[in-house]
């Protein structure tokens, strides 16, 4: 495979540096990682595997009473200081990350709004994401202390939605989302490719303009299922579970209004494991100094039904009856190369990540 390699100042140049991962650090004094969203659905998974990796994490939350959940779930790490947050009520306001950068050797940016139904998709997804990401990239550029950041962007970064399902197509990390502001305002999809789009462009073009003695990684995932560890509001039901989780649950259930009562077809069927996810950020940070790269992540192309062959087997009750399966070269790929080679990553199957998930659901009591 031909990896594109990245110098640290020239994000598109072939040039290539040794990309090999430093030994995990073991220093006495652990390696403090800024985390944004450390509340949200992936933010919980990247924060679980830091403190197992032995990082010390700073949280940003919005409000403080978002991480006691988080408190009372690593009480040691908690104690000893290995976790802390700090609140950002704004992650737009001027400066307002500046505080929570200070002394911090590696960020992890994950905060940014995932949904994709609004009546102002500019207001509510794209100036958040955008301005928020601007912010983030602004402080660090004023940090003495940082090595590396990584940046959740998305496949809506990637994909070319007029071109769908583009059979005979791989995605590579040289495709960009083509989306215009003007159809980021047309409604919360297009908004959210935006919001994705516009933010990861923003981060990329400020860095090598400002060419920091830190390395840059963005991810571009598509759709993250796998099973759920932030903070669940049981009193909404579904509807308390993130935008894809609550996806994958109603359409494995055969609720998607397009569908029912079979389990849906997805129009975009790429997908990764959220656990594969959290370990590409975690591999990312102790990658050799000089590497700055987008990564495309993906578990595979398939249909829902494709993943229920086990929960079926075992006469799991409250699925949707069957649903199409995915046929072979219909839709586009992910080429995923780079992180299975560079980050060593092996992604988990469809099936594991889609039982997990339901596993997961159903403890909660929502399913
Ligand atoms: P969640 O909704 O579970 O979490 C979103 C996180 O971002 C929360 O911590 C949330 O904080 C924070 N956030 C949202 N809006 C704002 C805002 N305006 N200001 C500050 N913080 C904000 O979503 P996911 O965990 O699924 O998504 C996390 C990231 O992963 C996002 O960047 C998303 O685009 C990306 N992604 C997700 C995919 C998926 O399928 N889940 C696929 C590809 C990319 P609060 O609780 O305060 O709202």
């Amino acid at each position: 495979m031909a990896i594109l390699l990245v110098h640290p100042h020239e994000c598109c140049s072939t040039k290539s540096p040794n990309m090999t991962q430093r030994p995990l650090d073991m220093s006495p004094m652990k390696s403090l990682v800024l985390l944004t969203g450390p509340n949200g659905f992936v933010g919980a998974h990247v924060l679980d595997l830091l403190l197992k990796n032995h990082y010390r994490v700073r949280g940003t939350v919005r409000s403080l009473s978002k991480a006691t959940y988080f408190k009372n779930k690593y009480p040691e790490a908690s104690a000893s200081g290995c976790l802390s947050f700090v609140a950002v009520p704004d992650i737009q306001a001027p400066g307002a990350l500046d505080e929570a950068v200070d002394g911090v050797d590696y960020i992890c940016h994950v905060a940014s709004p995932y949904f994709t139904s609004s009546n102002d998709p500019i207001k509510e997804l794209v100036e958040p994401a955008v301005n928020g990401t601007r912010n983030v990239v602004s402080s660090a550029l004023k940090s003495k202390t940082l090595k590396r950041m990584t940046i959740m962007s998305s496949f809506a970064s990637v994909v070319d939605l007029s071109k769908n399902p583009r059979g005979g197509y791989t995605y590579t990390a040289e495709d960009w989302d083509p989306v215009t502001p003007e159809e980021a305002a047309k409604d919360g999809f297009m908004g959210y490719h935006a919001s994705k789009t516009f933010a990861e462009r923003a981060a990329w073009e400020m860095w090598k303009e400002a060419k920091p003695d830190w390395d840059l990684v963005t991810f571009c995932p598509p759709m993250i299922y796998g099973p759920p560890m932030q903070e669940v509001d049981k009193s909404k039901g579904i509807d308390g579970m993130n935008t894809s989780i609550k996806r994958l649950i109603t359409s494995v259930q055969g609720e998607d209004p397009a569908f029912k009562p079979k389990v849906a077809t997805p129009g975009l069927p790429a997908w990764v494991d959220v656990r594969d996810v959290a370990q590409a950020h975690v591999r990312a940070l102790a990658l050799e100094k000089g590497v700055s790269e987008r990564f495309l992540l993906c578990g595979g192309v398939d249909y829902f039904e494709d993943g229920l062959a086990g929960l079926r087997a075992r006469g799991e009750k409250g699925l949707g009856e069957g649903g199409a399966h995915v046929v072979p070269g219909k839709h586009f790929g992910i080429d995923r190369s780079k992180a299975e080679e560079v980050l060593k990553l092996k992604f988990t199957p469809f099936e594991k990540t889609v039982e997990d998930s339901w596993e997961a659901v159903k403890q909660l009591g929502l399913i």
